[in-house]
């Protein structure tokens, strides 16, 4: 049996026949550029959200750029984040001439540990950008409380969260801004680049449509040097086909989510990822953490299983970031997520086979002098 990380393929078949139609619409329409398919996918994602306003972008990269320049973010500041997610986030930072300042994670989540937040607070942070890695919202009440105490900003990277719930609010409406991508494999993809921002906070979403588009309110009258950031006709219309079916997705990634933890409680060498009552998951990716890692996964690849990890070298050792001089040590939580994370198969169409034929392949998996893991001593190390 084959499991591929990823099937774009599956979620396609099941609703070609209504993008279809909708690309159409925008071939009828010959609006490529922004246009109807666009607003009207702002305007439904950002009820979606539960906030006022959605701007849709090129990119979750732009959406966070754009966010920080909006937020005045520029040379001398220092932005706050986590080093275990994907460069984008640290990018969007330097690109704006601002440093990015790494704070480290919590063991059970790999998201941004509040309790750490003030020891990397100086004189020049501006703002602080959380990542609800994986789909997990990060703890956001105790990082808004430090954040309102500080005068910072608080810009959601929720560019894996689409739809994710903290204390009943949605991943990217509770912050400032909240940046989302719509990369095709992300839970709401685009087929192309997409991203959007969202937000309560009026002139902060002028600032954002307004950098999009050259700083033109109006064609050829320039307020400020903006840049070409629009999302485009095709990506609007396939969102807004396929925003309808986010929340059945989620509901089958969760669903799925709780079949692997049922088969894979028992197994001794492997941490399953942690619920927690005040949030919703939505498990863009299914990461475990096992100390056999690398081997595990070579194994799995072998039984057709295609696992990734997400991420296998945190920012701060990154030969792009070696200028910040922040050597192996500097944030040993997310150090050791690095080193232990595997993702497992995890999208809506994943099936019941599959998930179970993933399970047992690690339960087979020959761990410890020929053991199979579900045999192996112990629990994988935590930090
Ligand atoms: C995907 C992603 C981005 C970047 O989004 P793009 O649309 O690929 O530019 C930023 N941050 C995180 C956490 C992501 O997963």
């Amino acid at each position: 049996m084959f499991v591929p990380f990823l099937d774009l393929k599956a979620q396609l078949e099941n609703i070609r026949g209504e993008i279809t139609a909708a690309l159409e619409g925008v071939l009828a329409d010959c609006a490529f550029v922004s246009g109807p398919a666009v607003s009207a996918f702002e305007e439904s994602f950002a009820e979606f959200c539960g906030v006022r306003y959605a701007v849709g972008l090129g990119s979750g990269t732009s959406a966070l750029w754009a966010s920080l320049l909006a937020l005045d973010v520029g040379p001398g500041d220092e932005v706050i984040t986590v080093p275990n997610t994907f460069i984008a986030t640290a990018e969007a930072v330097s690109k704006t001439g601002a440093r990015p300042v790494f704070v480290d994670v919590r063991p059970d989540t790999a998201c941004m540990d509040p309790e750490l937040l003030e020891s990397v607070i100086t004189e020049k942070t501006k703002a602080i950008i959380p990542v609800h890695l994986y789909g997990r919202p990060a703890d956001m009440d105790p990082i808004m409380e430090i954040a309102r105490a500080y005068r910072l900003h608080v810009i959601e990277d929720a560019c894996q969260a689409h739809g994710a719930l903290y204390k009943g609010k949605r991943a990217g409406s509770i912050a400032d801004a909240g940046c989302f991508s719509f990369y095709p494999g992300k839970n709401l993809g685009a087929y192309g680049e997409a991203g959007a921002v969202v937000t309560n906070d009026e002139a902060l979403y002028r600032k954002i449509r307004l950098f999009r588009d050259h700083g033109q309110p109006e064609k050829y009258r320039h307020e400020m040097i903006g840049w070409n950031d629009r999302m485009d006709g095709f990506q609007g219309a396939v969102l807004r086909t396929k925003l309808k079916y986010l929340p059945l997705w989620n509901e089958a990634r969760r669903s799925h989510a709780e079949a692997y933890a049922g088969l894979l409680s028992d197994c001794p060498g492997i941490d399953l990822p942690v619920e927690s009552p005040l949030c919703r998951h939505v498990y863009h990716i299914f990461a475990v953490r096992t100390e056999f890692r690398d081997d595990l996964l070579r194994d799995l690849q072998a039984k057709g299983v295609q696992c990734g990890i997400h991420y296998p070298v945190p920012i701060h050792l990154q030969k792009a970031y070696r200028f910040l001089n922040l050597p192996r040590g500097s944030y040993p939580v997310a150090e050791s997520w690095a080193d232990t994370t595997l993702s497992l198969p995890m999208y809506p169409e994943l099936k019941e086979e599959q998930i179970r034929h993933t399970a047992e392949a690690i339960m087979d998996f020959p761990a410890e002098r020929g053991k199979p893991m579900s045999a192996a001593r112990g629990k994988a190390s935590r930090v």
